[in-house]
């Protein structure tokens, strides 16, 4: 679905145009995590304390902007759409705290927003550009998961533990499903894709967070989400800078998989820079077939690299998917 009603409104009588009914502001001040009190505090001994507003917390929430709302009101905008929620949806003043469920809405609508704005600003305009519609703490365990279905196309996040929406790295994982769905329709059909899915979400959450939140500890995806299931004393879901090697790592289990995947991703990052890393993992994925292996996928991005940044870059593309056993 895309927006079509701004080249409509063109034709539109000034005064209707002006009309409070259809023309809002487009930005509105919110408050949110960024990317989460783990990682924005550097405190490994937060807990959920059951969905609290403790004080420790509170030096964790900033003052962002919400961009291309649509001036309904609601969370709705050129990126991103929040159906529904527990309970009433969010409106202005968009300030709520995590022991408000519209906290998490808030959280969705900015995060989507921002991973489709930094696409825009790699140069891709034709990737899940729509308003990503997103269902939040519509059940009670601890997952959240993107259905591709092209009569869904919806991203929900759980509550159990940690709500997942207050966590930017899970939104961020979750939007990446949604880019590779909406550039290569059902994309992972195969174990080795699926694997692919989930290591690119994980990158594609570092990416992003890093992008407008840089913390210390890049590669830890999903700092707070997952106090409620890891050990610690640091707590990930997953790290980005594993060392697991194809093939001899592989368990079939598309999560455990897909860190040979982003591990390899994150050190094209390092050798290449996140935008030229980011805007070749990108564009390559546009040729993925839907069943990829993981060395087929490889040589497609390390190919990407070289039709985009030469014959010098791609040794040390290449070398990055060597390391992980992919090339
Ligand atoms: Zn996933």
């Amino acid at each position: 679905m895309r927006r079509t009603h701004v080249v409509a409104l063109a034709l539109l009588p000034l005064a209707l145009v002006a009309s409070p009914a259809t023309a809002g502001p487009s930005t509105a001040s919110a408050t949110v995590f960024s990317p989460n009190p783990v990682a924005t505090l550097q405190d490994e001994g937060l807990t959920d304390q059951k969905d609290a507003d403790y004080a420790a917390l509170q030096d964790a929430y900033r003052t962002v902007t919400l961009t291309h709302l649509d001036g309904s009101g609601y969370l709705h905008g050129d990126y991103a759409s929040v159906d529904t929620g527990t309970g009433p949806l969010a409106t202005a003043p968009f300030t709520y705290h995590r022991d408000d469920d519209r906290f998490e809405q808030v959280m969705a609508y900015y995060w989507a927003t921002q991973a489709q704005l930094y696409l825009h600003e790699l140069g891709f305009t034709n990737v899940n550009n729509e308003p990503q519609r997103m269902k939040i703490n519509q059940y009670g365990v601890d997952n959240s998961y993107y259905n591709g279905d092209q009569k869904d196309d919806v991203l929900r996040f759980g509550k159990g533990g940690v709500d997942d929406a207050e966590d930017a790295e899970v939104i961020l994982h979750e939007y990446g499903h949604a880019i590779q769905d909406s550039q290569v329709p059902g994309f992972g059909t195969s174990e080795q894709a699926g694997a692919i899915g989930e290591g690119f979400g994980d990158y594609w959450a570092q990416a992003v967070s890093t992008r407008y939140a840089p913390t210390k500890d890049e590669p830890c995806i999903a700092d707070w989400d997952s106090v409620s299931y890891t050990d610690g004393p640091v707590h990930c879901l997953r790290r980005t800078d594993g060392t697991k090697s194809y093939p001899t790592s592989l368990d079939g289990e598309v999560h455990d998989d897909g860190e040979i995947w982003s591990s390899a991703l994150n050190g094209m990052r390092t050798a290449l820079g996140p935008t030229k890393a980011d805007t070749a993992i990108i564009r390559a994925q546009f040729s993925f077939a839907v069943d990829t292996t993981m060395p087929a996928a490889a040589q497609v991005t390390i190919a990407t690299v070289k039709a985009l940044y030469g014959s010098q870059a791609a040794p040390s593309a290449k070398a990055a998917f060597h390391a992980r056993g992919l090339a």
